[in-house]
Protein backbone atom coordinates (compact mmCIF):
# COMPACT_ATOMS: atom_id res chain seq x y z
CA UNK A 1 0.00 0.00 0.00
CA UNK A 2 2.48 2.63 1.54
CA UNK A 3 5.20 1.21 -1.00
CA UNK A 4 3.02 1.52 -4.23
CA UNK A 5 1.80 5.06 -2.96
CA UNK A 6 5.85 6.06 -2.56
CA UNK A 7 6.40 4.59 -6.40
CA UNK A 8 3.58 6.52 -7.08
CA UNK A 9 4.69 9.64 -5.92
CA UNK A 10 8.03 9.29 -6.55
CA UNK A 11 7.45 9.60 -10.73
CA UNK A 12 5.81 13.02 -9.70
CA UNK A 13 8.75 14.34 -7.97
CA UNK A 14 11.34 14.34 -10.50
CA UNK A 15 9.48 17.05 -12.16
CA UNK A 16 8.88 19.21 -8.92
CA UNK A 17 12.54 18.61 -8.35
CA UNK A 18 13.64 19.71 -11.66
CA UNK A 19 11.24 22.80 -12.11
CA UNK A 20 12.03 24.02 -8.53
CA UNK A 21 14.11 22.75 -5.93
CA UNK A 22 15.57 25.70 -4.15
CA UNK A 23 12.53 26.99 -3.84
CA UNK A 24 11.21 24.07 -1.81
CA UNK A 25 12.52 25.26 0.82
CA UNK A 26 13.64 28.71 2.00
CA UNK A 27 16.26 29.63 4.57
CA UNK A 28 15.23 33.29 6.37
CA UNK A 29 17.45 35.49 8.47
CA UNK A 30 16.04 37.80 10.56
CA UNK A 31 12.63 36.76 10.43
CA UNK A 32 10.40 38.06 13.31
CA UNK A 33 8.41 35.32 14.37
CA UNK A 34 6.81 34.50 17.92
CA UNK A 35 8.14 31.52 19.67
CA UNK A 36 5.62 30.27 23.19
CA UNK A 37 4.33 33.76 23.53
CA UNK A 38 7.89 35.84 22.38
CA UNK A 39 8.12 37.94 19.54
CA UNK A 40 11.70 37.21 18.72
CA UNK A 41 13.93 37.86 15.22
CA UNK A 42 15.77 34.96 14.27
CA UNK A 43 19.56 33.91 14.19
CA UNK A 44 21.55 34.48 10.57
CA UNK A 45 22.35 30.94 8.97
CA UNK A 46 25.93 29.59 8.98
CA UNK A 47 27.03 28.17 5.07
CA UNK A 48 27.42 24.59 7.13
CA UNK A 49 24.35 24.78 8.74
CA UNK A 50 22.81 25.46 5.40
CA UNK A 51 24.57 22.63 4.05
CA UNK A 52 23.22 19.95 6.77
CA UNK A 53 19.87 21.07 5.97
CA UNK A 54 20.13 20.83 2.33
CA UNK A 55 21.88 17.26 2.71
CA UNK A 56 18.64 16.10 4.72
CA UNK A 57 16.78 17.40 2.44
CA UNK A 58 18.73 15.88 -0.25
CA UNK A 59 18.50 12.40 1.48
CA UNK A 60 14.70 12.92 2.03
CA UNK A 61 14.60 13.08 -1.62
CA UNK A 62 16.14 10.02 -1.83
CA UNK A 63 14.36 8.22 0.77
CA UNK A 64 10.61 9.33 0.96
CA UNK A 65 10.21 11.54 -1.82
CA UNK A 66 6.38 11.61 -1.45
CA UNK A 67 6.47 13.04 1.94
CA UNK A 68 9.20 15.96 1.06
CA UNK A 69 6.33 16.29 -2.04
CA UNK A 70 3.58 16.34 0.31
CA UNK A 71 5.65 19.07 2.94
CA UNK A 72 6.28 21.29 0.33
CA UNK A 73 2.26 20.69 -0.97
CA UNK A 74 3.56 21.42 -4.80
CA UNK A 75 4.56 25.00 -3.34
CA UNK A 76 1.45 25.87 -2.92
CA UNK A 77 2.48 27.58 -0.19
CA UNK A 78 5.28 28.72 -1.34
CA UNK A 79 8.54 27.10 0.18
CA UNK A 80 8.80 25.81 3.63
CA UNK A 81 10.53 28.50 5.62
CA UNK A 82 12.92 27.38 7.34
CA UNK A 83 14.53 29.56 10.38
CA UNK A 84 17.35 29.60 12.94
CA UNK A 85 16.65 29.83 16.43
CA UNK A 86 19.11 29.42 19.57
CA UNK A 87 16.63 27.08 21.82
CA UNK A 88 13.28 26.31 22.49
CA UNK A 89 11.56 23.77 24.95
CA UNK A 90 14.76 22.20 25.34
CA UNK A 91 13.83 21.06 22.03
CA UNK A 92 16.35 20.55 18.78
CA UNK A 93 13.23 22.04 17.04
CA UNK A 94 9.94 21.91 15.96
CA UNK A 95 7.50 22.40 12.90
CA UNK A 96 5.21 25.26 13.47
CA UNK A 97 1.84 26.34 11.94
CA UNK A 98 1.02 30.01 12.70
CA UNK A 99 -2.65 30.13 13.07
CA UNK A 100 -3.61 33.22 12.25
CA UNK A 101 -1.81 33.33 8.77
CA UNK A 102 -1.66 29.70 8.30
CA UNK A 103 2.08 29.89 7.54
CA UNK A 104 3.96 27.49 8.52
CA UNK A 105 8.00 27.40 9.78
CA UNK A 106 10.15 24.71 10.28
CA UNK A 107 12.49 25.86 13.34
CA UNK A 108 16.10 24.49 14.06
CA UNK A 109 18.25 25.39 17.50
CA UNK A 110 21.68 24.72 18.20
CA UNK A 111 20.60 21.19 19.03
CA UNK A 112 19.92 20.29 16.17
CA UNK A 113 23.21 21.38 14.54
CA UNK A 114 25.45 20.13 17.68
CA UNK A 115 24.17 17.72 19.78
CA UNK A 116 22.63 15.09 17.85
CA UNK A 117 24.39 13.06 15.49
CA UNK A 118 23.95 10.62 17.12
CA UNK A 119 22.12 6.78 17.33
CA UNK A 120 18.52 7.31 17.90
CA UNK A 121 18.91 4.62 20.75
CA UNK A 122 15.18 5.36 21.94
CA UNK A 123 13.93 3.77 19.37
CA UNK A 124 13.96 0.71 20.27
CA UNK A 125 14.66 -0.41 16.31
CA UNK A 126 17.42 0.83 14.34
CA UNK A 127 16.92 4.18 14.30
CA UNK A 128 19.55 5.74 12.31
CA UNK A 129 21.07 9.30 13.30
CA UNK A 130 18.69 11.39 16.02
CA UNK A 131 18.74 14.37 13.95
CA UNK A 132 17.56 12.78 10.52
CA UNK A 133 15.25 11.21 12.66
CA UNK A 134 13.69 14.38 14.15
CA UNK A 135 14.25 16.01 10.60
CA UNK A 136 11.83 13.27 9.36
CA UNK A 137 9.53 13.53 12.22
CA UNK A 138 9.27 17.67 11.42
CA UNK A 139 8.55 16.72 7.71
CA UNK A 140 5.63 15.15 8.52
CA UNK A 141 4.48 17.96 10.86
CA UNK A 142 5.09 20.06 8.10
CA UNK A 143 3.26 17.87 5.50
CA UNK A 144 0.00 17.55 7.51
CA UNK A 145 -0.26 21.54 8.19
CA UNK A 146 0.08 22.26 4.64
CA UNK A 147 -2.02 19.87 3.66
CA UNK A 148 -5.13 21.62 5.58
CA UNK A 149 -7.01 23.84 3.11
CA UNK A 150 -8.07 26.76 5.20
CA UNK A 151 -6.37 28.10 7.73
CA UNK A 152 -8.85 27.42 10.43
CA UNK A 153 -9.64 23.89 8.83
CA UNK A 154 -8.71 20.94 11.88
CA UNK A 155 -5.23 18.33 11.39
CA UNK A 156 -6.50 14.52 10.97
CA UNK A 157 -4.98 13.71 13.24
CA UNK A 158 -6.97 16.14 15.99
CA UNK A 159 -10.19 15.37 14.26
CA UNK A 160 -11.99 12.66 16.47
CA UNK A 161 -13.76 11.82 13.23
CA UNK A 162 -10.74 10.88 11.26
CA UNK A 163 -9.56 7.63 10.95
CA UNK A 164 -6.14 8.99 11.52
CA UNK A 165 -7.51 10.37 14.66
CA UNK A 166 -9.22 6.80 15.70
CA UNK A 167 -6.27 4.32 14.77
CA UNK A 168 -3.68 6.33 16.99
CA UNK A 169 -6.11 7.19 19.74
CA UNK A 170 -7.10 3.41 20.15
CA UNK A 171 -3.78 2.72 20.78
CA UNK A 172 -2.21 5.61 22.94
CA UNK A 173 -5.51 4.67 25.13
CA UNK A 174 -4.50 1.04 25.14
CA UNK A 175 -0.89 1.96 26.14
CA UNK A 176 -2.07 4.42 29.18
CA UNK A 177 -4.21 1.57 30.38
CA UNK A 178 -1.30 -0.50 30.14
CA UNK A 179 0.84 1.75 31.69
CA UNK A 180 -1.31 2.38 34.65
CA UNK A 181 -1.85 -1.60 35.40
CA UNK A 182 1.81 -1.74 35.96
CA UNK A 183 1.83 1.25 37.82
CA UNK A 184 4.53 2.67 35.53
CA UNK A 185 4.48 6.97 35.52
CA UNK A 186 2.87 7.67 31.93
CA UNK A 187 4.70 10.96 31.71
CA UNK A 188 8.23 9.78 32.37
CA UNK A 189 7.53 7.01 30.16
CA UNK A 190 6.54 8.89 26.92
CA UNK A 191 9.72 10.71 27.26
CA UNK A 192 11.88 8.73 28.79
CA UNK A 193 15.10 7.61 25.61
CA UNK A 194 15.75 4.38 26.83
CA UNK A 195 14.42 0.78 25.88
CA UNK A 196 12.77 -0.15 29.51
CA UNK A 197 9.21 -1.75 28.78
CA UNK A 198 9.30 -0.24 25.22
CA UNK A 199 7.69 -3.60 24.24
CA UNK A 200 4.55 -2.12 25.72
CA UNK A 201 4.23 0.45 22.66
CA UNK A 202 6.17 -2.31 20.21
CA UNK A 203 3.13 -4.69 21.15
CA UNK A 204 0.49 -2.11 20.18
CA UNK A 205 2.76 -1.53 16.48
CA UNK A 206 3.39 1.93 17.91
CA UNK A 207 7.57 2.76 17.39
CA UNK A 208 8.37 4.68 20.00
CA UNK A 209 7.70 5.71 23.79
CA UNK A 210 7.35 9.37 22.58
CA UNK A 211 4.80 8.09 20.13
CA UNK A 212 2.44 8.16 23.21
CA UNK A 213 2.17 12.05 23.77
CA UNK A 214 -0.68 12.53 21.01
CA UNK A 215 -2.19 11.70 18.01
CA UNK A 216 0.24 14.24 15.95
CA UNK A 217 3.32 12.87 17.65
CA UNK A 218 2.20 9.01 16.90
CA UNK A 219 1.72 9.95 13.31
CA UNK A 220 5.10 11.63 13.13
CA UNK A 221 6.75 8.98 14.97
CA UNK A 222 5.27 6.05 12.86
CA UNK A 223 6.14 7.38 9.48
CA UNK A 224 9.80 8.04 10.54
CA UNK A 225 10.14 4.34 11.71
CA UNK A 226 8.55 3.42 8.15
CA UNK A 227 11.14 5.44 6.65
CA UNK A 228 14.12 4.50 8.24
CA UNK A 229 14.30 1.61 11.00
CA UNK A 230 13.77 -1.47 8.78
CA UNK A 231 12.53 -3.59 11.38
CA UNK A 232 10.02 -1.77 12.31
CA UNK A 233 6.89 -2.84 10.53
CA UNK A 234 3.47 -0.72 10.98
CA UNK A 235 -0.19 -2.90 11.89
CA UNK A 236 -1.99 -3.22 8.31
CA UNK A 237 -4.82 -0.73 9.90
CA UNK A 238 -1.54 2.01 10.44
CA UNK A 239 -0.39 1.67 6.67
CA UNK A 240 -3.57 2.13 5.51
CA UNK A 241 -4.56 5.05 7.63
CA UNK A 242 -1.27 7.21 6.66
CA UNK A 243 -1.56 5.39 2.85
CA UNK A 244 -5.07 7.26 2.57
CA UNK A 245 -4.30 10.84 4.29
CA UNK A 246 -1.18 10.79 1.75
CA UNK A 247 -3.15 10.01 -0.94
CA UNK A 248 -5.97 12.61 -0.09
CA UNK A 249 -3.17 15.32 0.95
CA UNK A 250 -1.07 14.26 -1.87
CA UNK A 251 -4.17 14.81 -4.37
ZN1 LIG B 1 6.56 16.14 16.86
Amino acid sequence: MLKVLFAILSLTVVFLTDAGADELYRFLDNASITLEGNAQTTKLWTADEKQKVEKYFETLRTIAPELVLLASHENALGPIKIVRVDVAKRSIGFAKRDTSTGETYLILTDMFFKAYDVTHESVGYDGGNYSLWFFVHEMVHLAEFRSLPEKDTTAPTLNPDHVLYLTFETRISKAQYKLYQQKINLDTYKLSTDRVNVDIVHDLGLPTKYSLFSTQEALAETVSATILSPAYQAPPDILQAIDDFYRSAGS
